[in-house]
């Protein structure tokens, strides 16, 4: 097993890294809260579907052609208008990855049906805070 340092490298087997690590105290915690948060936002925008990745861009009014939200399965993309309210957005992601799983699984769900859905499933999570830990049966 590697044993890496703080800054991301492997430690050598003296266990130090091989690093100089010229930056001082306040820089390197700078750039680890750095690191941390793009960590953070990499993971916030991809979604697994039946093990396909896909990428949720958030994108202009104009690049969206009057749009909310778009999902391309060929391309594996979501994007999302990012000049809506962080509530449309959430309504938007959630949407999108609804007509994803209707793709993916042929479900031949109708825009109406997929709408409601989306409603169905955000109170059924907001509802009940932990469902998805509890229903793992752990
Ligand atoms: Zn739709």
């Amino acid at each position: 097993m590697q044993v890496m340092c703080d800054c991301g490298r492997t430690l050598n087997p003296e266990g130090r890294c091989d690093a100089s690590h010229a930056l001082s105290d306040k820089q390197y915690v700078i750039m680890l809260e750095r690191r941390r948060r793009r960590t953070e936002r990499l993971k916030m925008n991809k979604v697994k579907i039946s093990g396909i990745e896909y990428a949720i861009v958030m994108k202009p009014l104009e690049e969206m052609g009057g749009n909310i939200g778009l999902a391309n399965f060929n391309t594996q993309e979501i994007s999302i208008n990012q000049n809506m309210t962080a509530q449309t957005i959430k309504i938007a992601k959630w949407h999108e990855v609804i007509h994803m799983l209707d793709h993916t699984y042929d479900l031949c769900m109708s825009e109406k049906q997929v709408k409601f859905f989306t409603h169905a499933l955000i109170a059924l999570f907001e509802d009940n805070p932990g469902i998805v830990e509890q229903f793992k049966g752990n």
